[in-house]
């Protein structure tokens, strides 16, 4: 297997503020958090890529330059002459934020739009993990090229991993998000939803109801997080559940999932150890939800 590890979405500009009237800039997207804390947990031995496409002016450099010096590896980015980066900017509204998102016309919504050049960037990955946020920004008749790339780099010899991340604001409908959240969990090796959200979108009763629909959806793996719940694990020879240790002092959720699967994809790659894999995971998000941000650097580079 080749040890690239391969994250593809959209990477934003945030801009968070800074508690005196101004806001710092930053990069950030859930693919690219994933792939973040991916660099972080995987030996040195492992390449870790992003693919998206950005635009050819400042900001789009900027960005290419945070990925570079995280050690992620750039190379296969589209560069677009007529597009340039989404935005999302982070508001205080007595201590609740809420996120303002200029995105429609972000140049990652083309990232499938030249199949030869995705096919490309597929070629050299062992693993590719991808979301439901990646399936929802792009243009309904671009999703399919995506999926079927997919298929290619897995027959190929790619494993293929994916976070269904449901947020319908970002679909045409959510039946067109359950529709092509299902497909693609047929052509892939492991999914890894959080209840909430299948809960939420799906209305599944139960963790093991969501396993149980992706698994019949063709999925190999299902690993469903569920907050401070027990971690499902299920695949065709059965379940297996885990309780990640409690959390004392939460102070900001946001990359919990995206930093567990970067934790469980890097044990897993690495040792194929389940319940090590689900502790590595549980571990880092739980460290990752005591702090404010996205991007926590809590442990020393692999
Ligand atoms: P998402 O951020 O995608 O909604 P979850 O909230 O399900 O994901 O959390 C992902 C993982 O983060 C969980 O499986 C767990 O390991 C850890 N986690 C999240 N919230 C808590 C919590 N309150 N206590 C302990 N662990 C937590």
């Amino acid at each position: 297997m080749s040890k690239t590890f391969l994250a593809i979405g959209e990477s934003m500009v945030e801009m968070a503020p800074t508690g005196d009237g101004a806001f710092a800039m930053g990069f950030a997207g859930d693919t690219l958090n994933t792939a973040w804390y991916a660099r972080k947990c995987l030996p040195s031995s492992w390449n870790v890529g992003y693919y998206t496409a950005v635009g050819r002016d400042q900001v789009s450099a900027q960005m290419l330059d945070f990925l570079k010096r995280s050690e992620i590896e750039t190379d296969q980015i589209r560069l677009l002459e007529e597009r340039t980066v989404g935005l999302y900017m982070i508001q205080l509204k007595d201590g609740e934020r809420s996120f303002a998102y200029w995105r429609s016309q972000s140049a990652a919504r083309c990232l499938a739009a030249d199949p030869e050049h995705l096919t490309a960037a597929l070629d050299n990955a062992g693993l590719i993990y991808f979301s439901g946020i990646t399936l929802a920004i792009l243009p309904a008749e671009d999703r399919e090229t995506f999926l079927e790339s997919l298929r290619a780099a897995r027959m190929a010899g790619a494993k293929v991993a994916f976070d269904p991340n449901l947020r319908p604001r970002l679909w045409e409908s959510a039946d067109a998000m359950r529709t092509c959240v299902t497909e693609a969990a047929g052509v892939c090796d492991l999914v890894m939803p959080s209840f909430e959200d299948e809960l939420a979108h799906f209305g599944d009763q139960t963790p093991k109801v969501s396993a149980d629909r992706y698994l019949a959806a063709g999925a190999q793996m299902v690993v469903v997080k569920n907050g401070p719940e027990e971690v499902i694990c299920a695949s065709g020879e059965g379940q297996s559940s885990f309780q990640p240790n409690p959390v004392h002092n939460i102070v900001d959720t946001t990359a919990a999932g995206d930093s567990f699967n970067a934790a469980f994809l890097a044990e897993f790659l690495t040792t194929g150890n389940l319940a090590a894999s689900v502790d590595a995971g549980a571990k880092l998000a739980g460290t990752v939800i005591q702090h404010r941000g996205a991007l926590v650097d809590c442990m020393a580079p692999a």
